[in-house]
């Protein structure tokens, strides 16, 4: 499938992933696992070498990553190996043993870099996919007023899609996100609000579920291969509504639809970051199960629902902040109506 952000073919269907989620990550009998302490300075600066079948154990890519900055002056003389950055892996999910890397598998998130060092980390070590400057911040929307703009962190060189995989009770879910725009998920075996989505609409069998702060799409994705006849996505944020849509795409194959017709492309997206007014940005053709995705307000989401939503899954940034998430859960069923739970 073309990549929103470079353009190339790097973003998979999901059961191409899928099925190759054995391997992708495994050595071959001659890949070689030496392992470096994260906390110390490296003191060998000899590259480790790539295996004859491509890969290259995760710690010795690091260490690759870690010889070209110093070289370049963008780590201290004693700085430990862990100060490279965070290695966010493609495809992400639980693991039970440290991956050898193929190629174009890792994206770097680094506090320490420069465009011209990322490129050059890009264009020496086959392994790294894109890399990312790390402002300190947690980008997208972090709460619901949608005060000033949301932060970001920056794509220096290379392509920092990539995807996580979630295990469900039925087919694995793909979600895939630019790492710059969106915040960062460790797949782990047991994921809490995969469960809770999947026990709600078991539960309610509900005929129109909304996933109103969505993400990347995750949980109404779930919903979908649940066989839920009409999800509605929504979320303020372009990247979290524009991913959303293509995970739709990308998860397909268990979705009863003709596909789904993306209205505006990532850029046209990115020139409005934070809409209000809940505007369709993507919309599923014929089958028998019906997709819309917004991006908007969840608070203005009601103008434009249908009479008939049964469940309603609001992934709230403010979970804590309990007077808050009664009045916006109060508000949701007056207005709304049907069953409303945050996951
Ligand atoms: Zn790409
Ligand atoms: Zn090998």
């Amino acid at each position: 499938m073309k990549c929103p952000v470079c353009g190339e073919d790097c973003v998979q269907y999901a059961h191409e992933l899928i099925d190759g989620l054995n391997d992708v990550f495994a050595p071959c009998n001659h890949c070689e696992a030496r392992t470096f302490n994260k906390n110390a300075p490296l003191t060998d600066t000899s590259v480790p070498p790539v295996c004859s079948c491509g890969k290259r154990f995760i710690d010795a890519v690091i260490a690759h990553v870690y010889i070209i900055m110093r070289e370049e002056g963008a780590l201290e003389d004693r700085a430990p190996l862990k100060s490279v950055g965070i290695p966010l892996v493609h495809p992400g999910f639980a693991m039970a043993n440290p991956p050898y890397l193929p190629e174009k598998s890792l994206v770097l998130l680094s506090k320490s870099v420069t465009a011209p060092i990322a490129r050059r980390l890009v264009e020496e070590i086959p392994e790294i996919r894109g890399v990312v400057k790390d402002r300190g911040v947690v980008p997208g929307l972090s709460d619901i007023d949608l005060d000033g703009l949301p932060d970001e962190n920056e794509l220096l060189a290379g392509c920092d899609v990539r995807a996580n995989v979630f295990f469900t009770q039925e087919e694995p879910v793909v979600i895939y996100k630019q790492q710059s725009v969106m915040h960062i998920e460790f797949p782990r075996g047991y994921d809490p609000k995969v469960i809770s989505v999947g026990v709600k609409i078991r539960h309610f069998q509900p005929t129109t579920f909304v996933d109103a702060l969505s993400g990347a799409g995750k949980l109404g994705i779930i919903a979908a291969f649940l066989n839920v006849p009409h999800i509605i996505f929504n979320d303020a944020w372009y990247a979290a509504a524009y991913w959303t849509a293509y995970n739709v795409r990308v998860n397909k194959e268990h979705i009863d639809s003709d596909g789904i017709n993306i209205l505006y492309d990532y850029e046209e997206m990115k020139a409005h970051p934070v809409v209000t007014e809940p505007r369709k940005i993507a919309e599923s053709a014929g089958g028998n199960q019906h997709i819309e995705v917004y991006q908007g307000d969840f608070r203005q989401l009601p103008a434009v629902l249908p009479p008939d939503v049964d469940l309603t899954a609001l992934d709230l940034f403010e979970k804590r902040q309990r007077a808050k998430v009664k009045s916006v859960l109060d508000d949701w069923k007056q207005r709304v109506g049907g069953e409303v739970f945050i996951p």
